[in-house]
């Protein structure tokens, strides 16, 4: 293939995605300036900041790969009080950030769906509605979603981790709880809910091929979302899938790959917001500005108590931030600037591609159920029937 040729496509094929995953040398040079051209061209030169807040650590699931899952014992749990949580959101609004991100591990009860209910609402005081709120909170039922939206969460994240299902299997135990078509059923009802919606995978997993990762892009693109957060996979010491660790690519080779697929998804995906991930920081201390300079343009600032970071360990070596200190700033903002962006402060960002489906849709409450069609699309394709979550369709 000829890259130069390649690149002036619109639309790839898996085997030429595959191609591009391993461009080296002059190559990947040429891959990196054409999603930086195309980044430039679609999505300016801002980078939007979402200040992160780990509300808890506690979580009901059990998936192999994650530091906090319910079966690690050695895991410090906590759970931030509703002051604590608030302190954190006024430290983003002072600062200007225009958005923060709520993370939660998951968990299922009518008592955890109020209390986010409540915060959103006090964020929404708080800020005068000027804040947007993502939430990062699982999977749950469409009733759920929907009340959240309706109380002011206008994102959501919700990582597919692989869209192969076989892949998928291998990454969580065999259970009612660990369904894959429940991950593709939430994000069905994301949409339908009418959330601007993200997803996400791990690059460089056990038992993983360059043709899952080229799949995962073109679910992505298929599934028509509006933000990604993808980085490597870093194992952890106290997971299950710690014992495949000499299957594994090295780091670097893990981190190369990470930032293939952003660009490779920066042009397939012009008009997305793609996160500069703190996987990508954990491997290379310049990792995140090596991805805003090949098509990523969102960071994530951590906010959450340093007391509480500690424990906040999906995998191992995860940074641990005192991002709400004036000199973390200057960095950060040094760091976006060397990469040739300009932090767009006190910005909502949303993703572009949201706001040209949207305006050709309707308002933010209307239920989007045109965009639904492409994860049924998917589903049926993976010949996978409908899943039900929490007991409703
Ligand atoms: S990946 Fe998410 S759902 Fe799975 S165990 Fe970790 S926090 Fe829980």
């Amino acid at each position: 293939m000829n890259t130069n040729d390649l690149l002036k496509k619109d639309c790839f094929t898996t085997e030429e995605i595959v191609y591009l995953l391993g461009a080296n040398g002059n190559d990947k040079t040429l891959l990196f300036e054409s999603a930086a051209r195309c980044q430039a061209e679609n999505v300016q030169n801002k980078v939007y900041l979402r200040g992160l807040i780990e509300f808890t650590n506690c979580c009901s699931k059990n998936c192999l790969y994650c530091g906090i899952r319910s079966n690690n014992r050695q895991v410090k749990r906590y759970t931030m009080t509703d002051k604590e949580i608030m302190d954190a959101v006024r430290f983003a609004w002072e600062s200007r950030y225009g958005s923060v991100v709520l993370q939660s591990g998951e968990l299922i009860s009518d008592g955890f769906t109020r209390r986010v209910e409540k915060l959103l609402r006090k964020i929404e005081r708080l800020s005068d509605g000027k804040l947007r709120v993502t939430l990062s909170c699982g999977e749950q039922s469409y009733d759920t979603y929907r009340r959240w939206f309706e109380n002011g969460a206008s994102r959501y994240l919700l990582r597919i981790e692989s869209s192969n299902p076989e892949l998928y299997k291998k990454l969580h135990p065999d259970n009612q709880h660990h369904r894959f078509e429940t991950r593709m059923k939430c994000l069905e009802y994301l949409k339908k809910a009418g959330y601007q919606v993200g997803t996400g995978v791990m690059i460089g997993l056990p038992f993983q091929t360059m043709e899952d990762l080229a799949h995962d892009l073109l679910f992505m693109k298929q599934i028509d979302v509006d933000m990604v957060g993808m980085g490597p996979y870093l194992e952890h010491l106290d997971t299950p899938l710690y014992a495949c660790r000499h299957q594994l690519l090295s780091k670097e080779n893990r981190f190369q790959l990470a930032l293939k697929m952003i660009a490779v998804l920066r042009l397939l995906m012009k008009d997305i917001n793609i996160a500069a991930t703190t996987a990508l920081q954990a491997i290379d201390p310049m990792g995140r500005e090596k991805a805003l300079k090949v098509g990523a343009n969102i960071i994530m600032p951590n906010i959450t108590p340093g007391r509480y970071q500690d424990f906040y360990t999906l995998y191992e070596n995860m940074p641990c931030t005192a991002e709400d200190n004036e000199d973390y700033m200057a960095s950060l903002e040094a760091l976006i600037t060397l990469a040739g962006h300009e932090t767009a402060y006190g910005e909502w960002g949303d993703s572009e591609h949201y706001r040209r489906r949207d305006k050709g849709q309707g308002t933010r409450k209307k239920d989007l159920t045109e965009s639904v069609r492409p994860v049924s699309v998917w589903l049926s394709t993976k010949k996978i029937k409908g899943a039900t979550v929490n007991g409703k369709q």
